[in-house]
């Protein structure tokens, strides 16, 4: 009588870049697949809010507001997902998403199942295979494996012990200012880098390629230690700080934005990486990756999720 087999089923927590990357490798090696991701969308720090609902043509990058990688081959990879932004103040490998950052990461998601909107809270491994619990009480498994790719500071939370690496990698947080205007801006402001102020890099979005040329929207990305300093503080008192450093930055009265938040990045780049592409427990049923086992690079995300994804189906055959 055939012996009837099945799949190996592989959770993976995190729809970042690194997770995305990690999922796709397991598809390929023909395991069955299930993302878990906590917010609404896709993407992770690739990040792109759109301030005046879904169905407006403008978005704001209030991540990375573009991506790189190192190595040639992982450049390719980010750039056949979206555009090179030719910009003669920026790194000649910047590439961005279009219509937004989020986008870079959305074909990775293509024939995966992903769930979005469920924020896992524990790994129960058993002696045969593991279930995840959602923060509601919601039970998804059982699983032959689970891959971890969130920040570091989470990979702990859920992993529960220190897999080899995590304690040496070092991430900064960043606030984010978001200006949108519904009119064009009359300025030749591509980016910014003020050498005063909480702010390190300011970005018009409106510059990248395919976006709306009715509006105008920015970002300013302050540095990490006026971040860390000031990382408690409400969003709403932030923006209203921001805001008023940005028009002391440039003088004059621009005119007020039709939408102003802060977004607080807890773990935004990363300053030490573990110094491994990925974790691997020795039975392959653990795995955790993500940028900061590699670089600050959104590259380096790419470039973990997909050999922890390899390695993982290399010890898992379906
Ligand atoms: C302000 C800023 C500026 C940047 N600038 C650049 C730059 O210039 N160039 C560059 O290349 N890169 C830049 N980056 C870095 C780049 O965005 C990251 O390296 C990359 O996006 C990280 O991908 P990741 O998949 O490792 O992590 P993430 O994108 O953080 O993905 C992790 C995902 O896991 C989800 N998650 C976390 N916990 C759970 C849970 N318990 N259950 C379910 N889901 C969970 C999160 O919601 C998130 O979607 C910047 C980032 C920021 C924030």
């Amino acid at each position: 009588m055939p012996i009837l087999t099945f799949p190996r089923r592989i959770a993976v927590i995190g729809a970042g870049i690194s997770g995305l990357s990690c999922a796709q490798a397991l598809k390929h090696a023909g395991l069955r697949v299930n993302v878990y991701e906590k917010s609404r969308g896709l993407g992770g720090r690739l990040a792109t809010r759109r301030p005046f609902g879904r169905d407006h043509p403008l978005g704001v990058d209030h991540g990375a507001p573009y991506a790189q990688a190192d190595q040639p081959s992982i450049q390719d990879e980010l750039a056949a997902l979206g555009a090179l932004w030719d910009e003669p103040q920026l790194p000649q490998n910047a590439i961005v998403g279009v219509p937004g950052m989020s986008d870079l990461a959305r074909p990775l998601a293509e024939g995966l199942e992903v769930t979005t909107g469920t924020e896992i809270e524990s790994i129960a491994r058993g002696d045969d295979d593991t279930l995840l619990r959602d923060v509601t009480g919601g039970v998804h498994g059982p699983f032959d494996a689970v891959a971890v790719a969130v920040p570091a500071p989470q990979v702990g939370r859920l992993l529960g012990a220190d897999p080899t690496g995590l304690a040496d990698a070092v991430m900064a947080p960043c606030w984010t200012l978001l200006l949108a205007f519904e009119e064009r801006l009359e300025t030749d402001l591509v980016v910014a880098k003020p050498e005063e102020g909480p702010f390190e890099l300011l970005v018009r979005n409106s510059a990248k390629a395919d976006r709306s040329d009715t509006y105008d929207a920015g970002v300013g990305h302050c540095r990490p230690d006026w971040s860390a300093e000031h990382l408690v503080e409400e969003k709403e008192a932030m923006a209203a700080k921001l805001l008023e450093a940005f028009r002391q930055t440039f003088g004059g009265e621009p005119p007020a934005p039709s939408y102003c938040a802060a977004h607080r990045w807890r773990y935004a780049r990363v300053v030490k990486p573990a110094g491994s592409a990925y974790w691997l427990s020795a039975d392959g049923a653990l795995g955790c990756c993500g940028d900061w086992r590699l670089g600050a690079l959104a590259g380096d995300a790419h470039r973990s999720g997909a050999m922890l994804g390899r390695a993982m189906a290399q010890k898992l055959p379906g």
